[in-house]
């Protein structure tokens, strides 16, 4: 059989294949890269119209391609139990060679704080189109429109996939559906009950990096705002439990941004013992006297204005009205001079503490990553080859790795792709 170009139009033989891969994300992508430098013919599969649907929406659209951490021994420690596991993996394929596979595709990256790094451009469009190119370069085929139903096997080997558009071989098939966030983009979880189905144990997903939905209604009118550098404490049954430092999103349920993403999967294990609040520093490298010296600087300055003109300057940006909510016991309508101790120490209080309860974890349609997979003793290490199935490969999402946000995601697809791509 001759090997089909890329196209998302053409109809693609239904023979024989070397490698077919079931999903078109990120790490399915990686994979078809992987195995057709490598000569072999390739397939993807992809339920939805184009491919890579998540990752044209990674980092808010600009893409958090990998984190600039060249010290595989330190990028790995972020994965926690998944480390000795990633090992192998990271040895044929680390973040140095996510920059020099971008980069030599011309596709510049730059580093940004906490070592993320993103498209020079800032377009998760540009991460694709690089991935877009280097599929046809490398005369994968691909079927869009195409949803595997059913994984045919016999004798510990998959024999064929069964689709919407009929029957599919190869000697070898990459599992690449993903996970189960933001199922609009394709992940619907289909992967996992294949792998539950086939034999895998499979830890059931829960939203990881997610964010935090509070009682509080003042925080829907701050949806947008976010505060660069705040301390947010939480707190279990009123005793103080972590607490974090940096940026806040507030939106229109309740906190997100990297702050918050990362401590989801904390919160949720306290949401499970009881009651979680938390209170936000908005001023953690000043405490209560020095930050009282600066907001009465701030009267003195101002002694004959309106409270509510100059509250504006002694409240994060943005933030007035909101808080001023918080504080009904201080008339707001009055002068600067006139403005009484004990009131003064209420706003000192208050910004050292603004207090929200936590009334859960927002779900799989906003998680960036939820956790969950098929369990890592089940897959060789060194090819991402499954130990029930021999010639089954998995990447990306369906792996059960916990990780934060910070490029961490996609150098876990970067890297399974490229080795379940090169052992297939
Ligand atoms: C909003 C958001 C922002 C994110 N931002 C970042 C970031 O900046 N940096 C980072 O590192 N990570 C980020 N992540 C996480 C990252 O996007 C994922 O880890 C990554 O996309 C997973 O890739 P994957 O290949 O495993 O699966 P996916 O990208 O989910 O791809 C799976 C593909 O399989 C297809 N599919 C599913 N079922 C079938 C079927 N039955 N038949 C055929 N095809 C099927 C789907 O349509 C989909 O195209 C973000 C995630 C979200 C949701």
């Amino acid at each position: 059989m001759s090997r089909a170009c890329y196209s998302t139009h053409m109809k693609s033989s239904q023979g024989s294949w070397d490698v077919i891969v079931i999903g078109g994300g990120a790490s399915g992508m990686m994979a078809a890269i992987s195995a057709a430098e490598n000569g072999k013919r390739v397939l993807i599969l992809e339920k939805n119209k184009s491919l890579g649907e998540k990752l044209k929406i990674t980092g808010g659209g600009r893409c958090n391609i990998t984190n600039a951490e060249f010290n595989v021994r330190t990028f790995l420690k972020i994965y926690g139990k998944a480390e000795p596991f990633l090992h192998s993996p990271f040895s044929q394929f680390s973040a140095k060679d996510t920059f020099t596979f971008f980069e030599s595709r011309g596709l510049p990256l730059v580093v940004q704080a906490r070592n993320r790094a993103f498209p020079k451009s800032e377009k998760a469009i540009d991460v694709f189109n690089v991935m877009k190119k280097s599929l046809e370069k490398a005369g994968v085929a691909v079927e869009t429109q195409t949803t595997v139903k059913k994984i045919i096997h016999s004798n510990g080997k998959i024999t064929g996939v069964l689709t919407n558009s009929g029957e599919y071989h190869a000697t070898s098939y990459v599992l690449a559906t993903g996970g189960e966030s933001h199922p609009e983009t394709g992940s619907t979880g289909d992967g996992f009950r294949w792998l539950r189905d086939l034999g895998h144990t499979v830890k059931t997903p829960t939203p990881t990096i997610v964010p935090l939905a509070v009682e509080e209604d003042w925080v829907t009118s701050l949806a947008g705002i976010s505060l660069t550098f705040m301390k947010i404490n939480f707190f279990l049954n009123g005793k103080r439990a972590f607490s974090k430092t940096g940026k806040i999103l507030f939106t229109h349920f309740g906190l997100s941004g990297p702050l918050i993403l990362n401590s989801a999967t904390q919160v949720a294990d306290l949401l499970q013992e009881g009651p979680v609040h938390t209170e936000i520093d908005a001023y953690p490298d000043t405490d209560h006297g020095a930050l009282e010296k600066q907001i009465i600087a701030v009267f003195d300055a101002n002694k004959n204005k309106m409270l509510k003109t100059i509250f504006k300057d002694i409240v994060p940006a943005g933030t007035g009205p909101a808080i001023q909510t918080l504080l009904p016991e201080i008339d707001f309508e009055t002068k600067v001079h006139s403005v009484k101790k004990e009131d003064r120490k209420r706003i000192v209080h208050l910004l050292k503490a603004l207090p929200l309860t936590i009334s859960g974890l927002m779900g799989f349609d906003r998680a960036v990553v939820a956790d969950g997979g098929v369990t890592l003793d089940e897959i060789d290490t060194k090819t991402m080859r499954s130990k029930v199935l021999t010639n089954m490969f998995v990447t990306g999402d369906l792996l059960h790795i916990n990780r934060p946000s910070g490029g961490y995601s996609l150098q876990l697809c970067w890297t399974t792709g490229f080795v379940a791509g090169k052992s297939a």
